[in-house]
């Protein structure tokens, strides 16, 4: 006998409903009631929701009979879920998103690591992926008929509510149901399927094309509906391959740009000349430096449209960056003959006039040694924490 029957009438079945009726009756009454179906039906879609998330947790369902719903206050009957939040995960989908449907499973997200130049010139991947497809020998039914059946100490949940007395207090808990192991269903081994062993889904291997377009970006994704793992009674969910470009040697990329540090002499620099790039699709740029053009260390000048290709738009291509570093000759290459040759030919700052009456100090220049912390970095870490600590270079004059 239970105490009080109204959760029960709320949902129109008997207070002896298996799960499965009650699961019927919320399906029916929630998708009758649903606000978006039924202007009027709030209220009684509220109590609806109100009494299966409470009859529908064995646990809950158990206090609701033995003291009705006084004995459901406190943890036990809580707060309660979200109506909207119930009925989404009751039918398998999530967020606010309102289509009925079956329940759908994992989606299987794969990176696919992809050059620079494959995502410059587009190329198809193929791609071995396993996933479980329903078994043919037996349908996705685990054998012959009555081979699998659900558990009935847990109806099939796969774990069980335990209540334990401890004194005054009564502890609750969940554990893991021992007479199917957790699974929730019951396997005779004479009726089981040979081939998925009962499991109802075999596992597959499988080559899909990836094709990988002109202009991809890091992070796109390229799904395949449906491809992902088969169990019986869900929607399989998607493969999701996602696009990780590999770093390259030469070229960096920002959106359709590409970046390149090139290498010239100086002799180049301020006279002209040309230089090659070779591009991600192996042609060669030669490029020219107009003669007068002078080009200064760390310049960056940019080439049209020999970027990235855009995606779907591949023949519009982004800039491509040119940043120079200027090669300066070795000291080996200096003589004295060379440097009045350039003295004769190169412009000079013209450098300001010392008065005669100061002080005049000769120095010479050392060069830095990058490991050696100077005096004035030394005092700096000892006195002040703001952010000009530790800024640029310091150097050390040798005092004569
Ligand atoms: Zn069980
Ligand atoms: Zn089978």
């Amino acid at each position: 006998m239970v105490k009080d029957t109204k959760l029960y009438d709320t949902l129109g079945v008997s207070p002896t409903a298996s799960e499965n009726e009650l699961k019927k009756a919320y399906r029916k009454l929630a998708l009758k009631y649903h606000p978006d179906k039924n202007p009027d039906g709030a209220d009684k879609f509220k109590e609806i929701s109100h009494a299966y998330e409470i009859l529908s947790d064995p646990h809950k369902r158990e206090t609701y009979d033995s003291f009705g719903e006084e004995g459901l206050s406190g943890d036990a009957g809580g707060m309660g879920m979200n109506p909207e939040d119930l009925f989404s995960s009751f039918f398998g989908f999530g967020g606010s998103s309102r289509n009925s449907g079956p329940r759908r499973g994992k989606d299987l997200v794969h990176p696919l690591k992809v050059s620079l130049e494959d995502l410059y010139k587009g190329k198809v991947f193929k791609l071995s992926i396993k996933h479980n497809i329903i078994c043919k020998a037996c349908n996705g039914k685990g054998g012959k008929e009555g081979a699998v059946k659900s558990c009935s100490d847990c109806n099939g949940r796969g774990v069980k509510f335990v209540r334990r007395q401890i004194g005054p207090m009564i502890q609750q808990y969940q554990t893991s149901c021992s007479t199917c192991n957790g699974t929730g269903e019951i396997i005779n081994k004479e009726l089981e399927c040979k081939t998925c062993h009962s499991k109802k889904v075999v596992q597959e291997t499988k080559i899909i094309e990836v094709p990988i377009d002109k202009g991809m970006t890091d992070g796109q994704q390229i799904t395949f509906s449906g491809e992902a793992d088969q169990a019986p009674g869900i929607e399989a969910g998607d493969i999701i391959i996602v696009v990780k470009e590999k770093p390259h040697d030469v070229f960096k990329r920002k959106g359709r740009d590409l970046y390149i540090d090139q290498k010239i002499d100086l002799i180049t620099a301020l006279t002209g000349g040309t230089f090659n790039i070779k591009h991600l699709d192996d042609r060669y740029l030669n490029v020219t430096i107009n003669p007068g053009e002078i080009i200064k260390p760390d310049q960056t000048k940019c080439i049209n449209n020999e970027g990235m290709p855009t995606y779907r738009n591949p023949f519009d291509k982004g800039y491509l960056y040119v940043k120079f570093e200027v090669e300066f000759p070795t000291t080996e290459w200096y003589s004295d003959e060379k440097a009045q040759m350039l003295k004769s030919v190169l412009p000079s700052i013209q450098q300001e006039k010392i008065p005669s009456n100061a002080v005049i100090d000769e120095c010479v220049m050392s060069n830095i040694d990058p490991n050696a912390k100077s005096q004035q970095q030394d005092r700096s870490d000892m006195y002040d924490d703001d952010d000009e600590r530790g800024s640029g270079p310091q150097v050390q004059c040798a005092q004569q």
